[in-house]
């Protein structure tokens, strides 16, 4: 059997980050950016004022109270100023310009509020409630880093610093495709011998939650055949597919039917449980990569954190290998069979770690219950209450 670490360094040598685009910064978010971004101007462009207030000389202001006579407005968005005199002030509003002479603002709530003459009762400090231009950033300072997530603070600072369009990895399109006779869509009624269809569901917002675009293509049945038609039909908008079922050692295996005779997908025992049998590989004219995960739902998600969670991150440009794991201590004895490493369904609760009950490949609902997986090594067959694990937050 294949050790779960080559698994993951073959599929992680065989796929490319996808060619950068350029976006329009509305769409980027979610996306990786794929250059550095500096700012052409400082920012703020010119000092302002922090505050709605008067503009003063911190000189005119020192001893008070004092009244002095109120020039004008400085309202933001005004440009081409007057120098501000001595002993005179001006009102002055947040964000807008500071007049040249001026080097504090008395904020409002300091004075009488006149218009033509206003009482100042509080001395400003030399530079009191003004932002200074290029505190934030100084003009040619990067402001975002090549492989940053696009969050909408990216995209606010995007705009801030006046770009239109960005550069960036998009999210890769997962096509994800559940195969078996037996499967029935959820809301419809459950005939005799079936189940509802629950993979493509869990592993497509698998896909989202990992940054990359998941779409159903719903389920086929056993049929090698229409299963090789769906696949081509959703090749051509596809930057990955994920199949799951139809892998395992029985009959009626269409994914390992259809695919095997193509000779560029190779299907694997790999030394894991969960999630045995594996097949990864490349399809269609684009070599477009190809998962094609066990059925049972527990199999799927745990083949999806090890193996197609850090090859969503290699396509998007971002630094990928195995999932990250804590140290914790196991709150009951554990088993695990020799010769393959364990990812048992558990809760994390601080630095403890509780094997939740039923660890069948079958059992999602004990899957939904837990927040992690504790991982026993190829080696060990079993561990006793308070030992120490690895455990992978989910
Ligand atoms: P297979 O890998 O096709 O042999 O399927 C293994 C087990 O997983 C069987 O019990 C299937 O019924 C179940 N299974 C396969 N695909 C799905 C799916 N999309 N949703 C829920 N259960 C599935
Ligand atoms: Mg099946």
């Amino acid at each position: 059997m294949k050790p779960v670490d080559r698994h993951l360094a073959d599929i992680l040598a065989a796929v490319r980050p996808l060619a950068p685009l350029e976006v329009e910064i509305e769409a980027a978010l979610g996306a990786v950016l794929a250059e550095d971004v500096a700012s052409p101007v400082p920012l703020p462009p010119f000092d302002n004022s922090a505050m709605d207030g008067y503009a003063v000389r911190a000189g005119d202001v020192a001893a008070v109270p004092v009244t002095l006579p109120v020039i004008g407005d400085v309202a933001a968005g005004d440009g081409g100023l007057n120098a501000l005199g001595p002993g005179l002030v001006t009102r002055i509003m947040t964000g807008a310009p500071l007049p040249a002479g001026a080097d504090a603002v008395v904020p409002v709530e300091w004075t009488d509020g006149g218009t033509a003459r206003v009482r100042i009762d509080r001395p400003a400090p030399h530079g009191n409630a003004i932002r200074r231009a290029g505190e934030d950033v100084r003009a040619g300072d990067v402001v975002l880093r090549e492989g940053a997530r696009i969050g909408p603070a990216q995209i606010g600072i995007l705009a801030g610093v006046g770009r239109r369009r960005v550069l960036v990895r998009p999210r890769p399109r997962v096509v994800v495709l559940s195969t078996g006779a037996e499967l029935s869509e959820p809301g419809t009624p459950l005939g005799a011998g079936r189940i509802w269809e629950s993979n493509s569901f869990m592993l497509a917002a698998a896909v989202r939650e990992a940054g990359a675009e998941g779409f159903r293509a719903g389920s086929v049945t056993d049929d090698p055949k229409e299963f090789m038609d769906t696949l081509d039909a959703h090749l051509l908008r596809a930057d990955a597919v994920i199949t799951s079922g139809g892998v395992s050692m029985g009959a009626y295996e269409p994914v390992k039917e259809a695919l095997s005779p193509l000779g560029t997908v190779t299907f694997e025992k790999v030394a894991m449980q969960p999630g045995m049998p594996q097949g990864f590989g490349v399809v269609g004219p684009d070599r477009v990569p190809i998962f094609t995960l066990p059925g049972n739902p527990v199999s799927s998600f745990v083949s999806f954190v090890l193996f197609v969670k850090p090859a969503l991150r290699a396509m998007q440009g971002l630094p990928a290998g195995p999932p990250a794991t804590v140290r914790a201590t196991v709150t009951g004895p554990v088993r695990s069979p020799a010769g393959k490493r364990s990812y048992l369904r558990a809760v994390l609760t601080g630095e403890t770690v509780a094997p939740v009950t039923g660890q069948g490949s079958h059992q999602l609902a004990a899957l939904a219950a837990a927040n992690a997986l504790i991982v026993v090594p190829e080696d060990e067959t079993s561990l006793p209450e308070g030992a120490e694990v690895e455990v992978i937050p989910l």
